[in-house]
């Protein structure tokens, strides 16, 4: 199937959730798929269809019905992949469908139900249960981040400040592709510890969807798993080679409906979903293969899985969908994206040994520290020889090879260097030939050495202690895992995955039949009578014509869901369109001309955080000139000065605002209804006359609702009523 040696195409399998209760109680027509597991076949049904239009059938890798099992999914589809992420390959498994259709169901399972466990459980026994039973010159790292994306920000979801952190950005480098620098990744030494990286992350999730609304079907949760392992190679050297695997569990794909949305709830709309259908057109892009351009950098969720698609990874893809007529539309959709996935082409290979592989720093860092260590542990030695010597006790040295031998001599040394200065200080402390000050000098000089003594022990501990945990944090093959399965759980093992390697070849090979059965009948066919060939050939034509019906459906099919989203595009264009209309107006008639030109001269747009940023008033470099340079604001004036004190000063009135920015605005009120009219008149009547307030009292009252509309700008010549802003210009710092 691939192109080339080195290319292989994304596998796709597509599962069906069973019915669920409500689905059921709505009527006894049943689901509206059917699969055909040796065939890897999906046959979808249109309840709206009449009978005599031809079913749709797709052709997948593999299919898993509603009676599938989560091991038989596993071990036939994933299986094979993590293998390859073991031995140094990047891996890629996504789940896409919409929400409810077990897409959480499949990547997580349910974790107490052995039977139920889905891909990521069994992808970490998979992984643990490979280290231990590897060979012991294997060394391995294993790390774990986890992070989501939501409204087109990534969160570390083992960050516990997570929900209040900015969201993280992305970098790209050559050698590790796109990746997301301050992700917390944790080393995980066995399954339990990397179960519990995997709860902190879905505590962190399950908060967020009580506090909002759809949370869950509108984040798309990355599980991030990277394996090196280090062995040594032909060339006696030691080589690392790298596997990534990313365990994806997408937002549902169901269109967001978008009625009724304005301003920024329906920017929020358009981020909520931005990802997904930036995916879509990536997909698109790369499974035609004749559009040079692949929008990776529309979303942070392809430019994350840019290797996983067209790249150095191999992609497992599992569309899930549901049974019911009701979601016959979204059914097909899923089922569209999947079938151009499959002509995804990617370029897998084995990273070796990547300039960033921790194992390496790990390695050198635990040889330095176990060098330290040697070095103490000899000088505690040689000192503890010299002193034997002293003592004439030959027989006492001993050859200590042994590590832990040199260990046991050190502590013992310091034991008995401390006995001996305590024994010191005694003897001092007794000797009544010595002077007061003499003695305290001796015994001061003893307490010094003692407690270089004891630092010297503390940091040989401390150094210890840090080699140690430093070693710990790598697996041995065959060693720190204790694999409790025995050698007929392994026979067992062994098994089942060779009868999946089976059923998945004789798939394959069916397909392969089918396709080829079509090519060939006609060759294989010799007609006897005129009457025989002329019956063969009307059968053939009836299938062609059947085929041809099927392309017809399937072209006004696209057409209609062409249609349907450009004409949600539109909409979606005439709602910022009007937007960005209201906004003109507030800049052209409330931002002075001025103050909008310096505003719009010192914006940059950053296409790495895809925000519009401010440039630094004064330029990093010459910080230390800040002081010297005035304001721009200020040419000719001795602080900043807005634009309205300019103008008073031209004309020599009102100095009193000098530094502020003044607008004239109208006094925001609405005309007061009949009801208040008629209730001021019974006031008015039960007051005195002169109690009210008139217009003597100082205050102008602002009449503009009795006036025509007026264009904004020239209502301020009837202005009574002026408020003053403070100044929007920089201040003069
Ligand atoms: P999604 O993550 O796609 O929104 P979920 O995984 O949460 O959907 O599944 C929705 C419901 O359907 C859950 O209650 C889940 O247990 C159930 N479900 C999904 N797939 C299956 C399956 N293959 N077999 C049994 N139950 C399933
Ligand atoms: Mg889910």
């Amino acid at each position: 199937m691939s192109k080339n040696k080195s290319s292989e195409s994304v596998k796709v399998v597509v599962r069906c959730r069973p019915l669920n209760r409500k689905e059921e109680s709505n009527g006894p027509s049943g689901g509206i798929v059917q699969m055909d597991l040796r065939l890897g076949q999906v046959i979808l049904r249109n309840p709206r269809a009449s009978h005599s239009e031809p079913q749709k059938t797709f052709t997948f890798d593999a299919v898993y019905d509603a009676n599938s099992k989560q091991r038989d999914l596993y071990d036939e589809s994933v299986r094979p992949l993590i293998d390859s992420v073991l031995a140094g390959f990047n891996g890629t498994i996504f789940a896409y469908g919409q929400t409810g259709t077990g897409k959480t169901y499949t990547m997580q399972g349910m974790w107490l139900d052995p039977e139920k466990r889905g891909v990521i459980p069994n992808a970490f026994d998979h992984i643990f249960t490979h280290i231990s039973r590897s060979q012991s010159d294997k060394q391995y790292l294993v790390r774990a981040s986890y992070l989501e994306i939501y409204r087109e920000e990534i969160r570390d979801l083992l960050d516990p400040n997570h929900a209040t952190a900015r969201g993280l950005e992305l970098r790209e480098s050559p050698e590790t592709g796109v990746y997301v620098p301050d992700l917390t990744s944790c080393v995980c030494k066995s399954i339990k510890e990397i179960e519990e990286v995997m709860n902190v992350g879905n505590q962190a999730r399950a908060v967020a969807a009580t506090d909002m609304n759809e949370y869950s079907s509108r984040s798309h949760a990355l599980f991030l798993i990277t394996v090196e392992c280090g062995q040594p190679g032909p060339d006696g050297r030691k080589h690392i080679r790298v596997g990534r695997l990313n365990l994806v569990d997408l937002a549902g794909s169901e269109r967001q409906a978008k009625t009724g949305v304005q301003g920024e709830r329906l920017k929020e709309a358009a981020k909520i979903n931005l990802s997904l259908s930036a995916l879509g057109n990536v997909i698109s892009a790369l499974a035609d293969g004749r559009s040079g351009h692949v929008p990776y950098r529309d979303s942070k969720l392809t430019r994350l899985l840019q290797d996983s698609l067209g790249g150095n990874a191999k992609t497992v893809m599992v569309a899930t969908l549901g049974p019911a007529q009701q979601h016959y539309d979204e059914t097909l959709t899923t089922l569209r994206y999947a079938n151009r996935a499959k002509n995804i082409q990617n370029r897998p290979r084995v990273n070796e040994d990547p300039k960033d592989a921790l194992l390496r720093e790990f390695q050198s860092e635990i040889a330095r520290l176990r060098a330290q260590l040697n070095h103490r542990k000899w000088r505690s030695k040689q000192k503890k020889e010299r002193q034997d010597d002293e003592g004439s006790d030959p027989d006492e040295d001993t050859e200590c090879e042994e590590e832990e031998e040199v260990e046991k001599n050190a502590e013992e040394y310091v034991k008995r260097e401390e006995q001996r200065l305590e024994r010191e200080k005694e003897a001092i402390r007794g000797d009544r030939s010595l002077l007061a000050d003499e003695k305290q000098r001796l015994l001061g000089e003893k307490e010094r050495m003692m407690g270089d003594l004891r630092k010297e022990q503390e940091a040989t501990e401390q150094l210890t202690a840090k080699y140690k945990a430093m070693e710990s944090k790598l697996l041995v093959g065959g060693k720190n895992i204790i694999d409790h399965t025995n050698e007929q759980q392994k026979m067992l093992e062994m098994k089942r995955q060779e009868i999946a390697e089976q059923f998945r070849n004789e798939r394959e090979m069916q397909q392969q039949m089918m396709v080829q059965d079509d090519e060939t009948l006609e060759l294989r066919e010799t007609f006897t009578s005129l009457q025989q060939e002329v019956e063969a050939k009307t059968k053939k034509l009836k299938k062609l014509y059947a085929k041809l019906q099927c392309i017809k459906a399937e072209i006004q099919d696209v057409n209609d869901e062409h249609v349907r989203s450009r004409q949600e595009l539109e909409q979606t264009q005439n709602e910022l369109t009007r937007e960005l209309k209201f906004k003109y107006l507030i800049i052209e008639n409330f931002i002075p001309p001025e103050e909008k030109n310096k505003i719009m001269s010192r914006m940059t747009f950053d296409a790495e955080e895809d925000q519009w940023k401010f440039q630094p008033l004064v330029p990093a470099e010459s910080k230390p000139l800040q002081m010297k340079k005035r304001p721009t604001s200020a040419v000719g004036y001795k602080r900043p000065i807005s634009q309205y004190a300019r103008v008073a000063i031209t004309m020599g009135t009102n100095n009193r605002f000098r530094a502020e920015n003044i607008m004239f605005l109208e006094l925001d009120m609405n005309p007061p209804n009949t009801a208040s009219l008629a209730r001021l008149r019974d006031l008015n009547q039960s007051f005195p006359v002169d109690n009210f307030p008139t217009n003597d009292s100082g205050v102008h009252k602002s009449n503009s609702w009795c006036q025509n509309q007026k264009s904004l700008t020239s209502s301020s010549s009837n202005v009574s009523l002026s408020a003053c802003t403070t100044a929007m210009s920089e201040s003069a710092q």
